[in-house]
């Protein structure tokens, strides 16, 4: 069984928060601005059968009250982010590696690095990469977050994702991800194709919503997402001697110096 979905997206915040939709039941990824998805569920006639927390950073969460003050649902979240959600109603910690969500079962992975009680839900078609992975990029460090582990839970992404998983992330900056990894590889055909397509489509420089893709299309755009590339490897290596040619090494070294651009 496949999930249906619905995507948000706050375009203030840059935020997307997703409902996953089996039937008449759904579940709710990240509230932020719970009003559109509200209202889709009362118009529907939905159940809201959980909310589901990729990590507690306020824009992730803020909008858990709103929801639960109309509807009566858990919200799951790693253990490590408890203590963040001071005001949520029925709170519970997601199960060590799988969650049953309907006729849907999910894998559980815990990824820390952008924020400790991140976690990555795969199944029923659909990645949860949360603020793991964007479009083009991944999740900063820079607000509570540790490198180290961001590029621990980068390595593991192969053996987490499935190819054919659509990735939900929880932001889309695709449009500077893509000149920051022209700046790394300048001339990198993949790279280049999607700048022609994020340029037709965005407006005014701002984050706006691109299509979703899977795993195995991400990987060959995505530099974070590309770890194992011999001639990534190497040109990190002729800027900086001391990065070894090996995927952590390389993953720690974009991060750094996506951070620095
Ligand atoms: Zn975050």
């Amino acid at each position: 069984m496949q999930w249906e979905i619905e995507r948000g997206f706050a375009r203030d915040t840059d935020n997307y928060n997703y409902l996953l939709r089996q039937g008449d039941k759904v579940w709710w990824v990240d509230p932020l601005y719970p009003l559109k998805f509200l209202k889709m569920i009362k118009k529907q006639g939905w159940s809201l059968e959980g909310i589901l927390i990729t990590h507690t950073h306020w824009d992730h969460i803020d909008g858990i009250e709103q929801v639960q003050e109309k509807h009566d649902c858990p919200v799951y979240v790693h253990e490590l982010g408890i203590p963040d959600l001071t005001t949520a109603k029925n709170v519970q910690a997601f199960p060590a590696d799988k969650i049953q969500l309907g006729d849907i079962e999910m894998e559980v992975h815990h990824t820390p690095g952008h924020h400790p009680a991140h976690i990555i839900l795969q199944g029923g078609g659909v990645a949860v990469v949360g603020d793991v992975l964007f479009r083009n990029g991944c999740g900063s460090p820079l607000f509570g977050g540790n490198i180290e582990e961001i590029a621990d839970t980068l390595i593991r992404l192969p053996e987490i994702l499935n190819d054919d998983s659509v990735l939900l992330w929880g932001h889309d900056y695709d449009l500077g991800n893509i000149k920051w990894g022209l700046s790394i590889l300048p001339g990198d055909p993949a790279l280049t194709k999607a700048l022609s397509e994020a340029e037709a489509t965005t407006q005014n420089e701002r984050p706006t919503p691109q299509p979703l893709r899977t795993w195995a299309e991400e990987k060959q755009v995505n530099l974070f997402a590309r770890l194992d590339e011999l001639q990534l490897a190497e040109t990190l290596q002729s800027k900086n001697p001391d990065v070894e040619l090996h995927p952590r090494a390389v993953a720690f070294e974009l991060r750094l110096l996506r951070n620095q651009w």
